[in-house]
């Protein structure tokens, strides 16, 4: 019998890239039992919501899921399903490692990052509150009672909770991690120079975390702008990054950006027993069913997949056919060509195809 995992193909490009690495995993030969589940526009359309309470069971039940990018529609519609799965779920640390393979368009060569986002706090805990609802108004008025600093009558309010339970939770995710994978630095990524309440109360979390685990790994703290920086200027000072969850989301496309784009980046959400694996980059609607688009963050998901599954010979063997169809550069989607008008650029199956040839 295989494992059974849930497979969630999403939004826009969701379906084509899923697609490509369903094909991939397949030519492993690792049996897997697909429970297929249907989330965002197409959910939404039939029963009249983004995500149910079936899908979410079918994740509970097989404890293992991929997916492909949902679309959220911006400032109007629905909230976001990914946040929804993660908060749902408690999946609340988001692990996106950044590694250059040869062949990527990248600004700098040799960069291998982790990056640990907490995933169900912060600004995307989604308690907002709408300028000229009464809601927002009684809260308003509440606040400008209490504070010295008064906010403006044509408000909207987003809230920031910042827990020590969370960032407690993931800041120690993040040193197990580099301790069971020979990491030798953790950085927390912080604002707490200027709210020195909520990112305050995370950067005291991890300094008290790392304490623990002194002597084995570095540990070290940066605001976020220098980060940023710092991570353009000098990446290779960096090993290990643990940030809340607005800055990691940001952070992250940073980093994407460091190892070739958002087609080359791969995730993986986790709870305490539930992994969701998803590649960081969104729907580009634009370019959904035309077969254009690179299916290689979602394969290297995969890779992180098959490995949560105990199948690390079929995880190795998939990254190194990866990593041969980068490096050679012939076979693969437009975004990683030099000119990416070249019309020599494989389609999202062919170069799956070409990923299986190599297995
Ligand atoms: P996006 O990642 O979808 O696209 C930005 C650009 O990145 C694209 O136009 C394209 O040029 C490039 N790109 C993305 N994926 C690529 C791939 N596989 N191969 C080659 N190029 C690729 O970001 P966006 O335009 O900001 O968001 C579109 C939608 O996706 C929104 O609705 C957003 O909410 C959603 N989104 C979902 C997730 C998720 O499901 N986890 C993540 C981010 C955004």
């Amino acid at each position: 019998m295989g494992h059974k995992v849930t497979l969630l193909p999403g939004d826009g490009i969701g379906p084509e890239v899923t697609a490509a690495m369903r094909m991939c995993v397949e030519a492993t030969g690792v049996k897997i039992d697909w429970d297929v589940q249907e989330v965002g526009e197409k959910s939404m359309a039939k029963h009249g919501k983004p995500l149910t309470d079936e899908v979410l069971e079918s994740i509970r039940r097989n404890k293992t899921a991929i997916k492909g990018p949902i679309t959220t529609p911006i400032g109007k519609g629905f909230r976001s399903v990914n946040v929804q799965l993660r908060q749902s779920l408690d999946l609340y640390a988001c692990v996106r490692p950044c590694l250059y393979y040869e062949g990527t368009k990248t600004p700098i060569k040799n960069v291998n990052l982790v990056i640990f986002r907490e995933n169900t706090e912060d600004l995307y805990a989604g308690i907002e509150f709408e300028k000229g609802t009464a809601e927002c108004t009684e809260l308003r008025e509440k606040i400008n009672s209490m504070s010295a600093k008064k906010i403006r009558e044509d408000s909207a309010i987003s809230i920031k909770p910042i827990s020590v339970t969370a960032s407690k939770r993931i800041v120690r995710a993040a040193f197990e991690y580099a301790v069971k994978n020979g990491r030798k630095k953790i950085t927390a990524v912080h604002k707490a120079n200027i709210m020195k309440f909520s990112d305050g109360l995370f950067l005291k979390s991890a300094q008290e975390v790392a304490q623990e685990y002194a002597g084995r790994v570095e540990f070290n703290d940066c605001i976020v702008d220098n980060m940023c920086m710092q991570l353009v200027q000098y990446t290779h000072m960096y090993d290990m990054l643990v940030l809340p969850n607005l800055y990691g989301d940001i952070v992250s496309d940073l980093c994407a950006g460091l190892i070739g784009g958002l087609g080359i980046a791969s995730g993986a959400n986790y709870g305490d027993s539930i992994a969701l694996f998803e590649p960081v980059h969104g729907s580009a609607p634009k370019y959904a069913g035309q077969n254009k688009v690179n299916p290689t963050a979602t394969i290297l998901s995969s890779v992180l997949m098959l490995e949560h599954l105990g199948e690390s010979d079929a995880a190795k063997r998939l990254e190194g056919a990866v990593r041969l169809v980068l490096r050679e550069g012939k076979e693969v989607t437009y975004d990683l060509k030099s000119n990416r008008e070249d019309a020599s650029a494989f389609g999202t199956k062919e170069m799956a195809q070409a990923i299986c040839r190599k297995l």
